[in-house]
């Protein structure tokens, strides 16, 4: 534990030192999350200090798809991404359309988007990607819970293409609306314009019945325990993706199999955002 609490710290220093972010620094040490795997193996996926300089220059400048590549060949450097399709999806998706101004969009860690919480760090995004890759086959229908920036969301629908289905949600209106004018700058936008890819305002606790049952399930926030509804709204043969505890989190991955019998394992530790109720989240609590 100490040891990733180090490299956390570490990389905040460095994210602090080249954004000038003071007011961030609880935050992001509350928020880091890094998985098992990496931590065992290997170092933080970082930018070096001079590349995070020049990456935060570039992040007000605007996008630079090729800093968003840059991101990925180190996300395979370090072994999180091992699919192809999933690093095409990551490359076609422009992180810094969803990341707010002022953050290094390409830097591996959670960053804040408001209404206290954050988008999650590339590392995690790829993990559920790579997770879910199997369930995310064109013409698949997915479910994104806790949707904010709708960076993943995005990411999905391009997984499963016109033919299938894609739908994000968020309990925070604002982030709703901006998560749709972030996807409609980019690769995904015509998925959303012809309605395989929605964005909804909601408790995600409840999932979304419309367009159940899914093939896959992503939470974006740590749940206490697993709810009902996600697991009724999954697919026989379908896998949900879930953080899982309070203080101690699991991201369990969840399979139905095709008589309804559920298997469940964790996957990695990690730190999320709570899934909860609007309310308790706008007080910070
Ligand atoms: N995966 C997203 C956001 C992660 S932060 C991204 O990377 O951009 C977790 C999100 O879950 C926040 O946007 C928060 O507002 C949302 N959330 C928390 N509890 C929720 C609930 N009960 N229903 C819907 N959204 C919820």
């Amino acid at each position: 534990m100490e040891g990733i609490f180090f490299r956390g710290l570490w990389t905040t220093v460095i994210l602090i030192i080249f954004t000038g972010a003071h007011c961030n620094l609880c935050n992001d040490i509350q928020l880091y999350t890094f998985p098992k795997a990496l931590d065992s193996r290997t170092q933080p996926i970082a930018a070096t200090s001079v590349e995070a300089g020049q990456l935060f220059e570039r992040s007000r400048a605007g996008s630079d798809i090729y800093k968003n590549k840059a991101m990925v060949e180190r996300l395979k450097t370090y072994g999180v991404i091992t699919s192809e399709k999933v690093a095409n999806v990551i490359e076609s998706i422009d992180r810094a359309l969803f990341v707010p101004d002022g953050n290094v969009p390409y830097y591996d860690s959670p960053m804040p988007i408001g209404y206290n919480v954050t988008i999650s760090a590339p590392h995690m995004h790829a993990t559920c990607l790579q997770l879910l890759e199997e369930n995310l086959q064109p013409g698949m229908h997915a479910l994104d819970v806790g949707s904010g920036t709708g960076y993943l969301t995005a990411c999905f629908a391009l997984m499963v293409g016109p033919q299938g289905c894609v739908v994000g949600v968020e309990h925070i209106p604002e982030l709703v609306s901006s998560s749709i004018q972030n996807i409609q700058k980019g690769a995904a936008a015509p998925l959303l314009k012809e309605g395989s890819l929605s964005v909804h305002v909601g408790d995600g606790r409840l999932g979304w019945p419309e367009h159940a049952p899914y093939d896959a399930i992503h939470v974006g926030a740590a749940a206490p325990k697993i709810p009902q509804a996600l697991i009724d709204q999954l697919k026989p043969g379908g896998r949900m993706v879930i953080p899982v505890g309070t203080i101690s989190q699991e991201l369990k991955v969840i399979d139905k199999d095709l008589d309804g019998s559920l298997s469940v394992r964790d996957e990695i530790s990690v730190r999320y955002v709570p899934l909860t109720s609007r309310e308790v989240q706008l007080q910070g609590v």
